[in-house]
């Protein structure tokens, strides 16, 4: 097959997708308000985003971001190995492990590069690594960079992962063994049986445990310090990754342990931050400030809390099939991959931004529309939303006592890893 047919093949199910107006990747944002955004000339409400605690518009952290850019420049000028390090790197590491109770922290540039080159460098082919099913496409590229043999658990299942354990053990007496799950998983919401992994460090001592708290971080946890300090388990955790592209209002990501050897050889092997550029001095600039309003102003975390209690409640009314109140993310699990495409574009109709997941991205027949909340949506945003909701529920018959046998819709048996590549579809990740 020619290179440019294969992407013919897929291109067509794109057109086919816009020319019926289901397509809903990629809209163009033309200005955003935080909670609110323009699209096309139309002002829309944002429930998809990831700016959980509206950071990103707050004038102190902008303001930060500028006095940085003045000070070092708006590029970096080479990877933090040679040029590009700066003071603010290193000054970020430290309130970044203060935070998130650890004693060292290494920051790269995104939060993929950062579990691509950390995970891609700690492990090799000798050893195990124990991933939910449900984790992010950044995770599983570490674990194949790595070499190191990949066994999947069904999601946030404790007792599979022991069994797992046990088989992998007995084909690999010697190799390094690390388990790998999410805080929050960013497309259910799902908060990790953090106490339960934990606890099978009791039978198999040398487990490590490597959290991503993408979506934890800055939203669970007392001050927001993530999952791992919401379970008190800080100490149990050998690796705290984080990224600054949800709470803390930037791009950039970092991993934190109380092992300083381990991440010095981080930060001379992960080829994500030697070869790649440094983490810009705006970007820095702004977690620092975004850590210092979350340390300040705990009101904002509670304001988040209270905005998800109100839509889950909300959502609970309307009838809609979706996850427990645990973290910002509410799923609205649909199951048809067209009906939670009609559902999205109706939704933009009505003025409201909210994209669906559908396959590969979850696994077949399990689409939802992944709605996220931020404290700084107002009362009036939610009313809004719930009573369109309400509306288009309705019409798409997707409330919980319409979609049937709803196992089958959230049942996560059988998931496609978020790294399977489809032929027809070939989008991947979260
Ligand atoms: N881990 C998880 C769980 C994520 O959801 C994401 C982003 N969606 C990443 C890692 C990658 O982070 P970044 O966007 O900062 O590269």
């Amino acid at each position: 097959m020619m290179l440019k047919d294969r992407c013919l093949t897929f291109n067509r199910f794109i057109q086919g997708a816009r020319a019926q107006g289901l397509y809903p990747y990629f809209r163009p944002i033309a200005r955003s308000w935080g909670p609110e955004v323009e699209v096309n000339g139309r002002r829309l409400i944002m429930i998809g985003s990831n700016d959980y605690l509206g950071l990103s518009h707050d004038p102190r952290v902008q303001e930060a971001a500028m006095q940085a850019i003045r000070r070092w420049g708006t590029g970096p000028g080479g990877s933090r190995f040679l040029s590009g390090n700066m003071t603010l790197h290193e000054t970020l590491e430290e309130r970044l492990a203060e935070f998130v109770g650890k004693k060292k922290a290494v920051v790269h540039v995104t939060g993929f590069s950062t579990n691509l080159g950390a995970i891609g460098c700690l492990l090799t082919s000798q050893d195990i690594i124990l991933v939910d099913r449900e984790n992010h496409a950044s995770i599983f590229e570490g674990c194949q960079a790595s070499k190191a043999r990949l066994v999947p658990f069904a999601h946030n299942d404790p007792k599979a992962a022991a069994e797992k354990i046990i088989s992998s053990r007995q084909k690999n007496p010697d190799g390094v063994m690390v388990l790998i799950t999410e805080g929050v998983f960013s497309m259910s919401g799902d908060v990790c049986p953090l106490p339960e992994l934990v606890a099978l460090k009791e039978d198999f001592p040398e487990l490590l445990i490597y959290l991503d708290d993408a979506h934890g971080l800055g939203t669970l946890g007392p001050g927001g310090r993530g999952v791992a300090a919401h379970f008190g388990l800080t100490s149990k955790v050998d690796f705290i990754m984080g990224t600054f592209s949800k709470a803390l209002a930037s791009i950039g990501g970092f991993l934190a342990s109380d092992e300083e050897e381990v991440l010095e050889y981080v930060r001379h092997h992960s080829r994500t931050l030697i070869f790649s550029a440094a983490l810009p001095a705006s970007c820095a600039a702004t977690v620092l400030a975004c850590l210092d309003i979350i340390e300040s102003e705990p009101e904002r975390l509670e304001n988040l809390w209270r905005i998800i209690r109100k839509a889950h409640q909300g959502y609970q009314e309307i009838g809609l099939l979706t996850g427990p109140p645990t973290s910002p993310v509410l799923p609205i699990h649909i199951g048809s991959d067209l009906k939670a495409a009609l559902l999205a574009a109706d939704l933009l109709a009505e003025g409201i931004f909210a994209l669906p997941a559908i396959y590969p991205a979850v696994p077949r027949g399990k689409a939802l529309i992944r709605t996220a909340y931020m404290s700084t949506h107002q009362e009036s945003h939610l009313d809004f939303v719930l009573e369109v909701l309400d509306r288009l529920a309705r019409k798409h018959r997707i409330r919980a006592e319409d979609l049937g046998d709803k196992s089958r819709i959230l049942d996560p048996a059988g998931i496609a890893t978020r790294t399977a590549i489809d032929p027809a579809l070939g989008i991947v990740g979260k």
